[in-house]
């Protein structure tokens, strides 16, 4: 049965919406957190596993550096402290895909916290706090075989990989973030979409959504509009695209609405996100929430980064997002605008490194953003899933500006590239791309033209100039394209008598 829903903005006129992002982020080392097991994904099931992993008795586990590293970083970026000592705690439950039946986490005492991330949401900025970054271990996999749904109820029998138990976790944990009003649900995307691109950046992890080395679980809650007292939050998990962070907010926001409207009152519980339907269900409820008789790792020594580490990784961080947007903003000359244009059609990286491979900014702008943009567009998928390089695109720029190939030519290019034909070079070869720009070529051409145009040329010759443009036209059909058209003008008039 599907939940009642309240239509959108009439929620919003009556709840305001108060956020949290709880995201898990797979750091992407080469080994995992407390052993050597390698990390890599699509490995055969539990072929990546020795005693530590799975908890098997007399194991001790050893804190990885290149994670720890890792975390740091992520912390330090999100303006977070990093604290002198802390320590990593005993998460106690039980669960199939848990070998140990504890999770290595971190408790009361979180490497990172008191951070902030500013995003932008339609040219306004919102500042999100960030209440901790703390590290911990994944859990293994759990696969249900013979249901129609993959999940346990209806199947036949379970499966357990090990592969992903251990494998180095940071959880970052927002502050209530308030005020966004009907913005929220655009507000909690832009925030997914900025933690990922500040964690791709610091190249600590792949964040690859799809493949779960980022998922987010999104709580919400409604108070009523001037009511200083917040409502019940729910709590979605693992919410696993950019797409479904916004939808999954906007669902809550409608349903939570409906459940208060009609006299109810909103369950503190976890919720499940359907992708299919946009939907949310009920998941556990907190009045069966376990205690986790949380206590400190005795196996682990606490962490206590000195300051001097801790300043190094600082100056090791490269060029963050928002930093590198304003400074690609200054150099390319680009409004707000088409900045914000350029981001959302997620061809910053394309055209930066169409630039880096000598092209001027403003035509590669104008490739990825037009040209490459349509078709990327007309055949669904992303612009970086197109099979041409930026090192291509720069290379038809080129052939452009030393004058072999106009914007027309240039278009056929760029579709004998998108069709497998090979290198732009390669593609002018084939279909015999050039610009007729041999000047007795050309001479010949025209007076075909004319001669085929007798009407036409007549006019021009008795003064009627602006006739003239039905001969250019004329030639430029005969050559393909490949003509220069202002120089066959020149020559048509000069013909004619009439320049
Ligand atoms: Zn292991």
């Amino acid at each position: 049965m599907s939940a009642a829903l309240m239509p959108y903005e009439e929620a919003l006129a009556k709840y305001e919406p108060v956020l949290g992002v709880e995201t898990h982020i797979e750091l992407g080392t080469a080994s995992k957190m407390f052993c050597g097991c390698p990390t890599t994904f699509g490995a055969p099931p539990n072929t990546q596993v020795c005693p530590v992993c799975l908890g098997l008795p007399g194991s001790l586990p050893v804190a990885n550096k290149a994670a720890i590293e890792g975390i740091i970083k992520i912390g330090l970026a999100l303006n977070c402290t990093i604290v002198e000592w802390c320590r990593f705690a005993r998460k106690n439950y039980f669960y199939p895909d848990m070998p140990k039946n504890f999770q290595i986490s971190q408790y009361d005492e979180p490497l990172c916290v008191d951070g902030h991330l500013d995003v932008e949401v339609d040219g306004e900025t919102y500042r999100i706090g960030i209440e901790r970054v703390h590290m911990e271990e994944d859990t293994g996999k759990s696969l249900h075989v013979g249901g129609a749904t993959g999940r346990i109820h209806g199947a036949d029998y379970s499966l357990v990989d090990y592969n992903r138990a251990g494998i180095p976790l940071v959880e970052i944990v927002t502050k209530p973030i308030t005020g966004t009003g009907d913005k929220a649900p655009l507000v909690a995307r832009a925030y997914a979409t900025e933690l990922r691109e500040l964690v791709r950046a610091l190249g600590v992890s792949d964040v690859r959504m799809e493949e779960g080395s980022m998922r987010c679980d999104i709580n919400v809650s409604l108070a009523p509009r001037g009511s200083a007292e917040w409502g019940t939050r729910t709590e979605t998990k693992n919410v696993n695209s950019l797409r479904s962070v916004e939808r999954a907010v906007r669902h809550e926001i409608e349903r939570q609405a409906a459940v208060l409207e009609s006299g109810g009152t909103v369950v503190q519980e976890t919720r499940h996100f359907h992708e299919d339907t946009g939907t949310t269900t009920s998941g556990r409820s907190k009045e069966e929430a376990q205690d986790y008789r949380y206590f400190p790792e005795p196996d682990l020594v606490p962490i206590a980064p000195s300051r001097e580490w801790v300043e190094e990784l600082r100056a090791s961080l490269p060029e963050l997002p928002a930093a590198r947007r304003r400074r690609v903003q200054a150099e390319w000359g680009l409004t707000d605008l088409e900045l914000r244009d350029v981001v959302n059609a997620g061809a910053l990286d394309l055209i930066e490194d169409t630039v880096k491979a000598g092209c001027a900014p403003a035509p590669a702008r104008k490739w990825w953003m037009n040209e490459l943009s349509r078709r990327a567009a007309e055949q669904g998928v992303e612009l970086s899933d197109l099979p041409i390089t930026p090192r291509q695109v720069a290379r038809i720029q080129a052939l452009i500006d030393e004058g072999s190939l106009n914007d027309k030519l240039a278009r056929q290019v760029f579709e004998g590239v998108l069709a497998g034909e090979g290198d732009p070079d390669q593609v002018v070869a084939a279909r015999g791309l050039k610009i007729v720009s041999d000047e007795g070529e050309l001479s010949a051409i025209v007076d075909q033209v004319i001669a085929d145009n007798a009407e036409v040329a007549e006019k021009v010759r008795s003064g009627k100039v602006a006739a003239a443009g039905a001969l250019v036209g004329a030639v430029m059909k005969a050559t393909r394209g490949q003509a220069d058209a202002a120089r066959a003008r020149e020559l048509i008039l000069e013909k004619l008598g009439a320049s």
